[in-house]
């Protein structure tokens, strides 16, 4: 398997992004009209993304996308209500359901996974990074998450039933096609992002981006997600549209400032007197809250100062 961080050279080259037939937004851009985000219809391949946010708790998004034939799932949000919402858009659309694709291992993409696949025979497919982890850490999430969310936590979770790796070419039809992008360690300990071929380059890039809102940093990954960052500024195309997990559709330019919400954090924590815990992180929120002033998804980048200035070593 080809990961960004065990091969740099080889990914800048990477030519497939830009094989891609490049075209600008038009007026269907999902960027430019806002009430088009949660359906946009691609005259030219008939294919039209629905963005499904769960709400509440917290807002986190999946994905169906819809071919002349069938559907791809991206991701199944987190809550046993929302996932099984997400279950009756499915069934509502009509269409049969070629497979579910899971962009990283945290549990508000994965845990939904059971209720949006029940009673189906459809493959769940990923990288192995990503199932290895989310098998991994399942029972550390359960022991957390249930008690944080009670009944609106899965009981009926389920993993990833095949792997495909970097490159690979995934086809389910007309308007379904996608090539994998094995990203490695970023915003999760393993991150992948698929990209659909179609008149317009998009991608389902899970949280390499934030929408204008608060970060999960817990994973104590930014060394290695500002190096993925960096590596698909490059390597994307500049109109490419991201489907992400949290918000609204952005483009690469957006990535600039995932990286500037990074080096603020760090900032925040080196700038931090941790040797009063609650002061310490309360100087981080309102750093943070500087930078970005808004409460969307605040308790994950509260959740994500302790283990931060453990690895800067700037605890106390
Ligand atoms: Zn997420």
């Amino acid at each position: 398997m080809r990961t960004i961080k065990d091969d740099t050279d080889g990914i800048s080259r990477r030519a497939f992004a830009k094989g891609m037939t490049m075209t600008t937004l038009g007026a269907a851009s999902s960027i430019a009209l806002p009430g088009a985000a949660r359906a946009v219809a691609d005259p030219g391949s008939a294919t039209t993304v629905h963005r499904f946010e769960q709400a509440a708790p917290f807002p986190v998004n999946a994905y169906i996308v819809e071919g002349q034939h069938g559907l791809v799932v991206v991701d199944s949000t987190l809550t046993d209500t929302s996932s099984k919402a997400l279950r009756a858009r499915v069934d509502d659309i009509g269409k049969p359901l070629r497979v579910i694709l899971l962009t990283h291992p945290h549990p508000d993409h994965y845990a939904g996974l059971g209720n949006l696949s029940a009673g189906l025979d459809v493959p769940i497919v990923t990288v192995a990074g990503v199932n290895d982890v989310a098998r991994r850490d399942d029972a550390e999430k359960d022991a957390l998450l249930g008690g944080m969310f009670g009944a609106e936590w899965p009981q009926n979770r389920v993993f990833p039933n095949q792997t495909v790796a970097d490159g690979d070419r995934l086809d389910f039809g007309p308007g379904l096609r996608f090539t994998v992008r094995d990203i490695g360690p970023a915003e999760s300990h393993h991150d992948c992002i698929f990209i659909h071929e179609g008149e317009r380059p998009e991608a389902f890039a899970g949280d390499i981006a934030y929408g204008l809102m608060h970060a999960y940093m817990a994973d104590d990954r930014n060394p290695e997600w500002k190096r993925a960052i960096a590596l698909l500024q490059d390597e994307l195309p500049e109109d490419m549209v991201l489907h992400i997990g949290h918000g609204m559709p952005v483009t690469p330019g957006f990535l600039a400032w995932q990286d500037s919400y990074l080096d603020r954090f760090e900032a925040a924590i080196a700038n931090a007197d941790l040797s009063d815990p609650d002061a310490g992180a309360a100087s981080v929120v309102a750093a943070m809250q500087d930078f970005l002033p808004n409460e969307q998804l605040l308790f994950l980048m509260e959740l994500s100062i302790l283990p931060n200035a453990e690895r800067l070593g700037l605890l106390p």
